[in-house]
């Protein structure tokens, strides 16, 4: 089959496992190799094979993580990146001019709002935070003529709020902007962007799409042949691309996406239910539930509502830390998306930098990133846990 049909007719798992690469002409190897070289030899002055010259412009294992991550979303074409962090900064740089504006989430990915309020800003790439799930809000926050960029993430971060992708493009749209959607934490498998009307798709591939925790590494997709161009000369001008190994991990985690996030959210569903019924939990947070605000929106563009559950513990602070503490199997630890169950304490761990500013979360609130391990030995854990 070509690459073409891989693209327009293949279900999600075959795109998966085959999209990108065909096997190796000269060795037949069935899985792209990693091609640990700089440069390439050339026929002659300006006799390029297959277009490669140097390894920060197009390394071959790259470009067949690229293609299949743009196979996965829907895309048009697919860049990886040294870190998700380094794919917003290549995009926003290929978008934005100074005097430029920004609108992102109010509850960013730290490391997103620390990007714009830290660095962008200083270079004259102005942002304002607005809700996500609130699409008149997020209009509200436009400003005519100078917003390049609206900036989503759904589901968001620790507390799995749902924005509308459909409504938030044609907002962005009626402006002249662009909408981005981050969808690291559905990953493309829960969740394609681009087929809701998004433009521009940003992954951490440190979650969900490596799906391990061996490896830091980012991703954009857009729909536009114009932008591609545009992105594809930013990505080798800055040059925060994804090396070799690093290309091999991820495309070798896409291949199992599919079947790791149905097992993800069949143990995240069987936790939220455990702890719903759980005496020492206050609220259970799962857009899955039909009480979450956004359950309506999720169950339109969601496939399934993912691996991340975050609760509030009855008792306060002492108790959730405490909970945190005494979790065996999950282990203590910042980042998800891997094989592995995580615990943390969003308050003094991933969110300690937004203490005492709106962003603030509740002090007896505790993230899971429920992993695949056997359920059973999952639930037992938090009820130990909870004590
Ligand atoms: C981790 C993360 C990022 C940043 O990605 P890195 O690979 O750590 O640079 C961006 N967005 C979301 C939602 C994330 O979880």
């Amino acid at each position: 089959m070509s690459e073409q049909q891989h693209r327009s007719k293949s279900g999600f798992m075959t795109r998966a496992i085959h999209a990108g690469y065909e096997p190796d002409p000269t060795t037949g190897a069935v899985i792209p190799p990693i091609f640990a070289t700089s440069t390439y030899k050339q026929d002659g002055v300006g006799g390029l094979r297959g277009g490669y010259e140097y390894s920060r412009s197009g390394n071959p294992t790259r470009t067949a993580l690229e293609g299949a991550i743009a196979a996965l979303e829907e895309g048009e074409r697919g860049f990886a990146f040294a870190s998700g962090l380094a794919a917003e900064d290549t995009l926003v740089r290929t978008t934005c001019r100074p005097g430029d504006h920004v609108v992102i989430p109010d509850d960013a990915y730290g490391g997103t709002f620390r990007l714009f309020d830290k660095v962008e800003k200083v270079w004259g790439v102005e942002h304002s935070p607005a809700p996500v799930s609130d699409v008149d809000a997020v209009r509200a926050a436009i400003r005519p003529g100078q917003t390049k960029l609206v900036w989503v993430e759904t589901p968001t971060n620790p507390l799995l709020n749902i924005g509308d992708i459909e409504a938030l493009a044609a907002v962005a749209h009626d402006a002249g902007a662009l909408l981005v959607v981050d969808n690291t934490f559905a990953s493309p498998y829960l969740q394609q962007p681009l087929t809701l009307g998004a433009d521009v798709v940003v992954h951490s591939t440190t979650k969900y799409c490596g799906g391990h925790s061996d490896v830091v590494g980012g991703a954009l997709v857009v729909r536009d042949l114009d932008l591609a161009e545009r992105v594809a000369f930013h990505q080798n001008s800055i040059g925060a691309v994804a090396g070799p190994f690093d290309s091999f991990l991820v495309q070798r985690g896409l291949k199992t996406l599919g079947i790791r996030m149905d097992r993800h959210c069949d143990n995240a569903e069987r936790v939220v239910e455990f702890l719903a019924g759980h005496a020492k939990v206050a609220q259970v947070i799962y857009p899955g539930l039909p009480e979450h605000p956004g359950h309506a929106v999720a169950a339109r563009q969601m496939s399934r509502f993912g691996g991340m559950v975050s609760f509030r513990v009855a008792g306060g602070e002492e108790h959730a830390l405490a909970v945190c503490d005494r979790a065996e199997v999950f282990t203590l630890a910042e980042s998800l998306g891997g094989i592995e169950s995580l615990i943390e304490h969003p308050g003094r761990m991933t969110h300690a930098s937004v203490a005492g500013t709106d962003l603030e979360v509740p002090a007896d609130l505790v993230r899971l990133s429920v992993g695949i391990e056997t359920v059973d030995d999952l639930l037992a854990d938090l009820d130990r846990a909870l004590g």
